[in-house]
């Protein structure tokens, strides 16, 4: 398997690790979501149960265009995830905010199929995205008609103050990824709140033009670059 097209087939929902296709367990009522453990189904159920539909999987057999989509946008996340668990970490700048930035608020992109994609990890472009409150993304999606119960949980689910929420807008799907930060975000809210404060600035304009090429490194020169601006170059 190429690392164009990384499997997404083995990772749990839930925590994201990646225990294999041979290991993971499928919900048994929907067979749709896929867990590490009997902890993270548990863990995963409140939320889980507002969407648990066992026909849906027909359904989206029998709508090829959604499917396709859908598998499309699972692939794309899982090339691009590392990335996004970088960029959500800039945006929120957490040397520079309150110690449960990460519980009230989300890390929102929006992205929209691009035409003829070179590559899987170019199937999408991104419009638009940013930090915002967890109340604010919800008083969006009441406007839109798009606040169902289900996805009013998932916003509001709380996972504590050092796992981050990013949420994925892709044409009327909306996809919900969690991640924990190694340390419990000690290193990142002790960072020097210059470089923290010059990563949340310039983070969006990297990531755009590094989804737009398909290449994770585009972001991260455009941010090196940027930080050399505000701490100096590093020591030689
Ligand atoms: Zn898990
Ligand atoms: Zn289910």
């Amino acid at each position: 398997m190429s690392s164009e097209d990384k499997d997404f087939k083995g990772r749990c929902m839930y925590c994201n690790t990646d225990v294999g296709r041979d290991k993971v367990k499928t919900c048994g009522r929907c067979r749709l979501v896929r867990y590490c453990s009997k902890e993270c189904q548990i863990a995963s159920w409140k939320t889980h149960k507002l969407r648990c539909n066992p026909n849906l999987r027909e359904s989206l057999a029998s709508d090829p265009a959604s499917n396709a989509l859908n598998t499309a946008l699972s692939k794309w996340i899982n090339n691009w995830r590392d990335e996004l668990h970088n960029w959500a970490i800039w945006a929120m700048d957490l040397a520079n905010s309150p110690p449960d930035r990460l519980a009230t608020h989300c890390f929102v992109i929006e992205i929209e199929r691009r035409l003829n994609p070179p590559s899987a990890s170019q199937f999408f472009r991104m419009h638009g995205g940013g930090v915002e409150t967890r109340a604010s993304f919800i008083a969006r999606l009441e406007e839109i008609n798009e606040a169902s119960e289900e996805t009013v949980a998932c916003v509001n689910e709380r996972r504590g103050t050092d796992t981050a929420q990013i949420i994925i807008l892709c044409e009327d799907l909306i996809r919900f990824l969690w991640f924990s930060l190694r340390d419990g975000g000690a290193s990142l809210r002790n960072r020097d709140p210059a470089m923290s404060k010059a990563l949340a600035e310039n983070w969006q304009q990297g990531m755009i033009s590094a989804i737009e090429t398909g290449r994770p490194q585009a972001s991260k020169t455009h941010l090196d670059r940027a930080a050399i601006k505000v701490i100096g170059p590093p020591p030689i």
